[in-house]
């Protein structure tokens, strides 16, 4: 169909010393499907995540600009990205894998990382929240066969719970646009095509996706569109079957295995 972007990403660049991690000229992600970003290890596609959503910072030098739903991103925070109705699941750290299921969910409404959050900070948090709040977490924590586990500590749920657990955090600021990082990443294959069958009824609500992952089973299962990042550079992008077959890609993918 049309073009109709929902993020435009302009020169944005990020070095760490002499790193460049990051060198995106131009990369647009459409509306309301599933887009796979692919690359192989080091390529730059989760600082290119921290970036959009706020949770790092370009380097300067040439000006940045990325847009969100027609609205500027640049120099916003991480919780203003959120409320814009971009957010980005996280996998989970050591402080969240001594919190509880619930109060990761409680977590996730306020759009943040919480790494640095123990749980005594979150309950006042949670106090303050309203009601709405707790039922919009046992809603998504039902939808996502969570619920019986809402009082345990997170760090005890398997590979799959814990990947389904990141997404219904991310959840809870009613986000337009999500991003996975490595959905499947240490799921059981019993739990792949639940995980799956969760990310496309995400779409089928009208929701964007776009995920990295290493699978490429699974990118070609669901994607829509596949970006293929290496060296902190969009290198190739079209539907799976193309872009898989696109010599350049099999070079930079394959030259990382
Ligand atoms: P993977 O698939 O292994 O997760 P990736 O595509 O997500 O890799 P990044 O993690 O974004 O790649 O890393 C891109 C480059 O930036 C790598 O060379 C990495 O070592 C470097 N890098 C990332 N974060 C930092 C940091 N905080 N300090 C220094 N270098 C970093």
């Amino acid at each position: 169909g049309k073009p109709d972007p929902i993020l435009v990403v302009d020169q944005m660049t990020r070095t760490f010393g002499g790193i460049t991690a990051v060198q995106v000229e131009h990369l647009e992600v459409q509306r309301g499907i599933i887009t796979a970003l692919i690359g192989p290890n080091g390529a730059g596609k989760t600082t290119f995540f921290n970036l959009i959503t706020g949770f790092d910072k370009p380097s300067s030098g040439r000006d940045a600009s990325w847009s969100f739903d027609g609205r500027k991103l640049d120099r916003t925070s991480a919780s203003r990205v959120a409320k814009a109705g971009m957010v980005r699941t996280f996998q989970l750290t050591k402080a969240l894998s001594r919190m509880t299921v619930m109060d990761n969910m409680m977590l996730g409404a306020s759009g943040q990382r919480g790494e640095n959050l123990a749980a005594s900070m979150i309950r006042p948090l949670w106090r303050s929240q309203e009601n709405q709040v707790e039922e919009k977490a046992v809603e998504l924590l039902g939808r996502f066969k969570l619920h019986e586990k809402r009082n345990d500590f997170a760090g005890s749920l398997s590979g799959g719970q814990r990947k389904l657990l990141e997404m219904a955090r991310a959840l809870m600021t009613d986000p337009t646009m999500i991003m996975l990082d490595e959905p499947m990443a240490g799921v059981n294959p019993a739990l792949t095509q639940s995980l799956l069958g969760h990310v496309q009824s995400l779409r089928d609500e009208g929701m964007t996706v776009l995920f990295v992952e290493h699978d490429m089973h699974v990118v070609r299962h669901i994607s829509d569109w596949v970006v293929v990042m290496a060296e902190g550079k969009v290198v190739a992008e079209g539907d799976s079957s193309t872009v898989m077959s696109n010599p350049a890609v099999i070079d930079a993918y394959l030259g990382a295995h």
